[in-house]
């Protein structure tokens, strides 16, 4: 009866290579083919077959087909070809996956609880079987560049997680998504036969929020010291949330604030190649929602740390929203806006503002695919000798330009990141490797550190600290051929150094609920989980 219960545990199976003593000991006899196999023959043997499928959905589903079974090997295959799989199981995939979520479903896995739960939030988290240390939550609002995706957003909160263990080693025990269905506005989806999640509208106003309030308060409760990472809210929602609870639980915005640690990082490695300062820089976004403001705000905090006044600093960055150039002049700027409404005339397309501001850099972070068309790209090429370059919105389909348009544009001259991947490009006979923009390059690093201290609060300094960490990480070979952040296979590595870092800024910062260990990298890599078989004899 126990070797059942071990087969049907993905975080305990190892199907096909328990051992002989493994399969006496613990009721296994019988229930498997006689043959044993190591997990190395049981990677290949899942990648053979699913590089055989015709198309990445069809792999996607086979890739969580195999997390559901044995997720011991489905790290494995993943963290051993972190390249190959990672676009798989997050973006541009998971996009599609999301999109599609009700017609791939196979298996449960994590926790939906809907607007119809008010009142036992904290009776359903207790459903759970495991103490979850790490929280990845959203409520499908604002899915990629994808828009409103409701209960079909758990994607995200799962490949999300997926992350933490492939590029920072934390255990996927302690991991825990959740998606908070408060209905949707995609009639589209209502219409399905398919979607998993409630047939109605959006609840909205003091309904949601005490929904949110008794969500957040339940998981503190049950969870104590839990991290909970807000992921995909739409942005009406995304500050508001941020302010009100940064302060109170461990809690942080990956679109906001992870975007920005990882894209604060790829600027200070292009500054390197101009051998300029952030100071010396003009910013101008496309896009002034949760990655945008984001971003500035983390390099507003970057230039003032480095001595530079906050006004000074905001001077620097320009926003372009989907009414034109944010200036003074324009009323009702919501409130993250308002710090880069600068005294300037209006404008009202984004062409117009690199003519008129003449900026050193753009970064496309509005979701709107081709927007850094050709004639964007030669202008910034005229006004500037080494172009900024990012585009940073996902899926692929959304993305502002791709690595060929900005270099083809820029003859070779753009210092380019993007958000969803891209391949390199040979532009007159040298070979350009653009890098992805990823947040998956920070949260895992910065759990990792989190989890480690027990972190009582996640702040700006964390997150200043995993960027500059990440930034240090790029060598002069990377530099050289235009990669502006380590390659994917490097992210492990680079995690447990993020995690560092944030861990040593937890003790300064007095917000750890442990003493400080003479050894931090010990500290942090006692937390690292190795998906690679252990006996259980
Ligand atoms: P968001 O908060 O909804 O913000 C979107 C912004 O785009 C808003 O300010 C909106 O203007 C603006 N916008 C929309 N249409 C526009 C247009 N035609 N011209 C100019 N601006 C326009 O979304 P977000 O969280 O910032 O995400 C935006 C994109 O960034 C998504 O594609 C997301 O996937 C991507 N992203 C990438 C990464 C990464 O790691 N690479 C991380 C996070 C996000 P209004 O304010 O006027 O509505
Ligand atoms: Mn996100």
């Amino acid at each position: 009866a126990h070797g059942m219960a071990l087969l049907q545990d993905p975080l305990l199976n190892k199907g096909t290579a328990f051992t002989e003593v493994e399969r006496d000991a613990l009721g296994l006899r019988g229930l498997l083919p006689p043959h044993v196999q190591t997990q190395e023959e049981q990677v290949a043997r899942f990648l053979v077959n699913m590089r055989r499928l015709p198309n990445p959905l069809d792999k996607f589903i086979a890739l969580s087909g195999l997390h559901d079974r044995n997720e011991g090997l489905f790290f494995r295959v993943v963290c051993d070809n972190l390249d190959e799989i990672m676009p798989l199981i997050y973006t541009p995939t998971v996009g599609l996956a999301c999109q599609r979520f009700g017609h791939i479903f196979q298996r449960h896995r994590g926790l939906f609880i809907s607007i119809h739960d008010r009142g036992r939030i904290s009776e359903i988290l207790r459903n759970w079987p495991h103490k979850a240390s790490i929280i990845v939550v959203t409520d499908g609002e604002r899915i990629l560049g994808l828009g409103d995706l409701g209960a079909n957003g758990m994607g995200i909160p799962v490949g999300k997680l997926s992350l933490y263990t492939a590029c920072a080693g934390v255990d996927p025990a302690i991991c825990l998504p959740i998606t908070l269905d408060v209905g949707t506005n995609n009639e589209e989806l209502l219409a399905d036969p398919y979607y998993v999640g409630l047939r109605r509208h959006r609840v909205t106003g003091e309904i949601y929020d005490d929904f949110v309030d008794e969500f957040i308060n339940a998981a503190r409760q049950v969870f104590p010291n839990v991290i909970i990472q807000f992921e995909d809210f739409a942005n009406h929602n995304a500050f508001r949330l941020l302010e009100q609870y940064r302060n109170q639980i461990c809690t942080f915005n990956d679109d906001i604030q992870g975007t920005a640690a990882v894209a604060l990082a790829a600027m200070l490695s292009a500054l390197q190649v101009k051998g300029t300062q952030l100071a010396d820089e003009t910013f101008l976004f496309l896009g002034a929602g949760e990655a945008a403001t984001g971003i500035a705000d983390l390099l507003v905090a970057a230039m003032v740390a480095q001595g530079l006044t906050p006004e000074l600093a905001r001077q620097r960055c320009w926003l372009v929203d989907s009414k034109g150039l944010v200036v003074q002049s324009r009323s009702g700027l919501a409130a993250q806006k308002q710090p880069y409404a600068h005294a300037h005339a209006e404008v009202d397309s984004f062409l117009a503002a690199v003519q008129a501001l003449r900026p050193t850099a753009i970064i496309g972070v509005a979701a709107v695919g081709g927007a850094f068309n050709t004639e964007v790209l030669q202008t910034m090429a005229e006004i500037n000798p080494q172009p900024i370059v990012f585009a940073l919105s996902n899926p692929t389909s959304k993305a502002e330009c791709t690595a060929e348009e900005a270099y083809t544009a820029t003859q070779g001259r753009a210092l380019f990141a993007c958000g969803s991947p891209f391949d390199p490009v040979v532009y007159q006979g040298n070979t350009l490797v653009p890098r992805q923009g990823n947040n998956a390059y920070i949260f895992p690093g910065l759990g990792l550190g989190a989890i480690s201290c027990g972190a009582k609060h996640i702040t700006d300094e964390m997150f200043l600290a995993a960027a500059h960490t990440l930034a240090a990480s790029v060598t002069p070979e990377d530099l050289a051929q235009g990669s502006l952040l380590p390659p994917l296979t490097r992210v492990r590595e680079v995690s447990v150094q993020i995690a560092v870092a944030v861990a040593e800024v937890i003790f300064e910062q007095g917000l750890a609920s442990k003493s400080r260990p003479e050894d931090l990298p010990a500290l942090v890599r006692a937390h690292v989980y190795d998906p690679r078989y252990v006996s259980y004899v």
